[in-house]
């Protein structure tokens, strides 16, 4: 699940989330001020092997979030 970086449109905070790749996005909430609709920002989609190897891991831990 690629990871992508998003900015608050209210406070500016910067945060991370997992989505699915057409998983809208608008409905995530900032964990500091609690605003939606963040903006998604466009360096954000990680390949890296680091970002692979959480995902294996967690296909492993948590198999029934991947059906
Ligand atoms: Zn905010």
């Amino acid at each position: 699940m690629p990871l992508y970086d998003f900015e608050c449109c209210q406070c500016r905070h910067g945060y991370e989330g997992f989505l699915k790749v057409d998983e809208p996005y608008d409905q995530l909430e900032c964990p500091e001020c609690g605003a939606k609709n963040p903006k998604k920002l466009a360096t954000a989609f990680r390949t890296n092997s680091w970002s692979k190897f959480l995902d294996t891991m967690e296909r492993k831990v948590n198999p029934h979030k991947f059906k």
